[in-house]
């Protein structure tokens, strides 16, 4: 039985001798090793870029560099990771949701404007599946009301928007490097500060409040990433070109052999690019999309729901009692109805065409 899971991390021996020199080092915390590291992202965004924890601290910290708490609104799209919301409560802030576009499954920019009102502090459009979302729209609702723009980009690692890398296009840009995303240290994350006015505060935020000059300028977390982690990006930022070029034959061959019974394909970002972090399908109906699941899994194929239509989850309908089937159609939808197949580039063609024949064949009797 070939056992395909969702995503294989490409952590390779070259990168395993990286971590065993820092372990042979002693020297494990943030240092020497996650200081190049982010000198090489640095050049590579042309703008700051520091190493933190996760890809939820970095969202954290740039709303708390803001200063965002109780009385603020931040409007987030209702279909994403449900982290992109939750700091937004843990700040004590209030979350307005947006729905989405069922051709990105990105927030639906022409929603935002109507819930813009003189609390609102920040958009955080999300880059869903590697996809860019309409930043021109945004960053100009941004301007016009004065609003900071966090793009949270976890799943967007090499992706871009008309010429531009995802993470340089809004106020700061934030990434993960979680397993299911395109380069992984186990846990980690990327924060790309491009407005460089919260620069030393991000920093000092990042290590306990500790500021360039030895002194504790604010009641800081301690979102380090260690050098046992970077150790493992380095290679594998390298490979990063090659990474996505694989992942997009690998999408063009989805795109043209899966026949969709039942679903509709992902759309191509039109003058963009995507990094294609996952193959997100949309099934016609949600006891389908369940069933394709449960059957590509006796076959060995791991799929799994794309993202929450966050409103519905538990803590957010108790808060918040919005009627997500009516208020975020499409997001409801894209929960309900989607799935994600296997993604990475170390699949092989064989792989590739398995996944494809089995999806046609059991899609089409469902
Ligand atoms: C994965 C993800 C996060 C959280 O990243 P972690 O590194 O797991 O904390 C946030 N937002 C989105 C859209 C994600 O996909």
């Amino acid at each position: 039985m070939i056992e395909i899971p969702l995503i294989v991390p490409d952590i390779r021996d070259s990168d395993i001798s990286q971590c065993a020199d820092v372990l042979k080092s002693g020297m494990l915390v943030y240092g020497a090793v996650g200081k190049e590291l982010e000198s090489t992202l640095t050049d590579h965004f042309g703008a700051p870029s520091l190493l933190m924890s996760n890809g939820t601290c970095t969202l954290h910290s740039a709303l708390s560099a803001l200063g965002i708490g109780p009385g603020d609104e931040v409007i987030v799209p209702a279909f994403s990771y449900v982290a992109t919301a939750n700091v937004v409560e843990q700040l004590g802030a209030t979350s307005v949701f947006v729905d989405i576009s069922l051709k990105s499954f990105n927030i639906d920019p022409d929603r935002i404007e109507e819930k813009i009102t003189s609390n609102t502090k920040a958009i955080i459009p999300v880059h869903e599946f590697g996809h860019p979302a309409d930043m021109s729209k945004v960053n100009e609702l941004g301007r016009k009301y004065g609003l900071s723009i966090i793009e949270d980009a976890a799943c967007a690692m090499g992706a871009s928007y008309r010429g531009k890398l995802v993470g340089t296009l809004g106020d700061f840009g934030s990434f993960s490097f979680h397993p299911r995303k395109a380069m992984t240290s186990g846990e980690g994350g990327l924060l790309v500060v491009n407005d460089q006015t919260y620069l030393d505060k991000l920093i000092a935020l990042r290590n306990h409040g500790w500021s360039n000059t030895g002194e504790c300028i604010a009641p800081g977390f301690n979102y380090r990433l260690t050098d046992i982690q970077s150790s493992l990006l380095a290679g594998q930022f390298c490979r990063m070109p090659n990474d996505i070029s694989r992942r997009r034959s690998i999408a063009k061959k989805y795109k043209t052999n899966i026949k969709g019974f039942n679903c509709a394909l992902p759309d191509e970002p039109g003058e963009s690019s995507h990094s294609w972090q996952s193959f997100h399908i949309l099934m016609d109906d949600n006891l389908k999309r369940n069933t394709m699941i449960k059957q590509l899994s006796e076959y060995g194929i791991q799929t799994t729901y794309g993202a929450q239509c966050i409103p519905a989850m538990i803590y957010y309908k108790d808060k918040y009692g919005l009627d997500e089937i009516n208020e975020f159609p499409n997001a409801w939808k894209a929960y309900q109805n989607g799935i994600v197949i296997p993604m990475y580039s170390g699949l092989t063609n064989e792989e590739v065409n398995f996944i494809i024949s089995t999806f046609n064949s059991v899609s089409e009797n469902l």
